[in-house]
């Protein structure tokens, strides 16, 4: 999988996300390669004829141009900057990049609040940035806890038991935590198994439904029916019932109680009735 490196025109966007007000992705594209994906719209901004998934465009100036762009004008300070909406911070050629440890190094400059979202545990690497800024946080996201069904769905992603082992090793860091359960898989994705994953790594989680309308879905469930068929029609039928999802919402505020956490949110993307919601803005999965 070849990567293209391209000088970025600009870096810094305005967030319309919630809790984000700035957003920079470093990269084009994602090789995570996660089955779901919500941020493959973003194809039809390159000129790139693979598939998503399959093609990585590195803004090789990123570092520099966010640097000659808050010489000019600073940021707020309370001002917080997300990494990133539609990619992945730490995907594989950061190894090699360190296209988002020198913005963090750029950040850092202004103690700027930092949010990050990732499904890599090569976040760690950056563990010395980010513990010593006064406002950083890393959230990874879980729309299964077990591995065999992660390598399935995000190929190319950390599994989550490694992520889940990065957000420890970072919370005894001092570094704040959070995950967000995205996207939920009727059938496939088990809320118990989560909660007790996540369970003494973190205070709080969020949880966001499968998006049925991303342009994903059929390839979802043909992800899901090469393992189990009938999962797959299971799965296909419950994420448009209604009453599962309520029954689901239920389930989750009483599992997080239990194990001490709080339900920060519950985001369908129908409305209990059935009918479809305009989406609420999430970050990618
Ligand atoms: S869901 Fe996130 S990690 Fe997965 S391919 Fe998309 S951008 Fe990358």
């Amino acid at each position: 999988m070849g990567v293209r490196e391209i000088q970025a025109k600009s870096i810094l966007q305005k967030s319309g996300l919630p809790g984000a007000d700035y957003v920079i992705n470093p990269y084009t594209g994602c090789v995570h390669g996660c089955v779901y994906c919500y941020a493959r719209f973003m194809k039809r901004f390159t000129n790139h004829a693979e598939p998503w998934g399959s093609f990585l465009d590195a803004k090789v100036n990123a570092p520099e141009l966010l640097a000659r762009r808050l010489a000019h004008r600073r940021l707020p300070l309370t001002d917080c900057v997300l990494l990133s909406s539609v990619t992945d911070p730490y995907q594989p050629p950061e190894k090699k990049y360190e296209l988002t440890r020198r913005i963090l190094e750029v950040l850092a400059r202004h103690d700027a609040p930092i949010s990050i979202l990732t499904k890599s545990d090569l976040v760690l690497r950056d563990a010395d940035i980010l513990a010593r800024l006064s406002d950083a946080g890393v959230g990874m996201s879980f729309g299964v806890a077990d591995d065999a069904w992660s390598l399935r769905l995000e190929p190319r992603a950390s599994p989550p038991s490694r992520r889940l082992a990065a957000l420890r090793a970072l919370r005894d860091r001092g570094i704040r935590v959070n995950a967000f359960v995205s996207p939920f898989l009727p059938g496939v994705s088990d809320i118990r198994q989560i909660v007790d994953a996540l369970a003494g790594v973190v205070d709080a989680f969020a949880v966001e439904a499968i998006n049925t309308q991303a342009g994903t879905w059929a390839a979802t469930l043909a992800v899901i029916a090469r393992r189990d068929r009938s999962l797959a029609k299971e799965c296909n039928r419950l994420a448009c019932d209604p009453q599962y999802w309520r029954a689901l919402e239920m389930q989750a505020r009483m599992l997080a109680a239990q194990a001490g956490m709080e339900l920060t949110g519950f985001f369908h993307h129908r409305d209990l009735t059935g009918r479809l919601n305009v989406s609420p803005e999430t970050p990618k999965a």
